[in-house]
């Protein structure tokens, strides 16, 4: 392994193991308003559990679980898939809808209401995607998106192509295509470099092409509309040049905590690699999310070495 690629693989285990960092920090103060969470915890710092879904200390949501279903769907398919996609074979997009049924069948512990309409409407009618425009703009198919950007590294239209196919399964709206296009954008862009104000710069110059997402002055709403979570990711993420204070930042807004928490820490985690994530918080994940993320960052890298290794050949 050469020393970028060495690097490049902490920081996107660095952005996978944030995204499920902020998922567990996040989920205790899930639908909580700011004073609330003030009164409760003063400042929500610590992974421990509880929140609405009564979770176990360190446990993860569905976030986390259904990017890793994602993941496994990639991997799945593989190169063959990946390439398929690309000259308009629907067997990769099929695959992944059969592993978001798996997932659902799977009795998550937790499953948006736009997720859950999506799966029924597959298992129903088969169909990949729901009609343009239905439901609320809701983040996600935003929030699981992570495994698409790393198995596309290198091929930004393949990366497109693949997160609204894996998008639009559940969710058809064009605020939820910006933002699952844009923020991933942003994440590849902080994956391919070391310089820590990347990010800042990238998604300054996003906004400016995409004003429905503008973040300054941020107005303050943290809800599972995709607009309110980019704008409370990216705002906190930009502020705060450490994990640990854009995390902390991002879930004491509550609302939609475990989703904003696991995508700043996605974000966060690109900019510091997984060798500057906090122990404190790592220690506290479940063993075996840590595994699957950690087997998964290497099988969806090496894919995307593959893929361009046969585009380059
Ligand atoms: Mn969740
Ligand atoms: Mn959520």
């Amino acid at each position: 392994m050469s020393d970028w690629d060495g690097r490049l693989y902490d920081k996107a285990l660095g952005a996978y193991l944030g995204l499920a960092i902020g998922d567990a920090l996040g989920a205790t103060v899930e639908f909580m308003r700011p004073r609330e969470i003030q009164a409760q915890y003063g400042v929500h710092r610590d992974i421990v559990g509880g929140g609405w879904l009564r979770l176990a200390r360190g446990q993860v949501t569905d976030d986390t679980t259904m990017s890793l279903a994602l993941g496994d769907a990639l991997l799945l398919g593989g190169e063959e898939g990946l390439r398929g996609l690309a000259h308009g074979d629907t067997g990769l997009t099929r695959g992944i809808a059969d592993a978001y049924v798996r997932w659902w069948r799977g009795k998550p512990v937790d499953c948006g209401h736009t997720c859950r309409r999506g799966i029924l409407r597959y298992l129903h009618d088969g169909t990949l995607a729901g009609p343009l425009n239905e439901g609320d703009g809701g983040n996600g198919a935003l929030m699981r998106n992570l495994p698409a950007a790393l198995a596309t590294l290198g091929d930004d239209a393949l990366f497109e192509q693949l997160s609204l196919a894996q998008a639009h399964i559940t969710h058809h709206h064009p605020l939820s295509d910006a933002a699952t296009l844009g923020l991933g954008h942003l994440l590849r862009n902080q994956l391919s470099s070391d310089d820590p104000t990347l990010l800042n710069q990238t998604a300054l110059q996003w906004v400016s092409t995409q004003p429905a997402f503008r973040f300054t002055p941020y107005p303050g709403r943290a809800t599972a509309y995709v607009v309110d979570t980019v704008q409370t990711v990216l705002h906190h993420v930009t502020l705060h040049g450490f994990f640990e204070d854009a995390l902390v930042a991002t879930v004491n807004q509550g609302d939609d905590a475990d989703t904003t928490g696991a995508l700043a820490g996605m974000l966060a985690g690109a900019r510091c690699g997984a060798s500057g994530l906090p122990p404190r918080w790592l220690q506290r994940l479940q063993p075996a999310i840590v595994q699957a993320i950690t087997d998964q960052t290497s099988g969806l890298l090496a894919l995307a070495q593959r893929l361009s290794e046969a585009a380059h050949a």
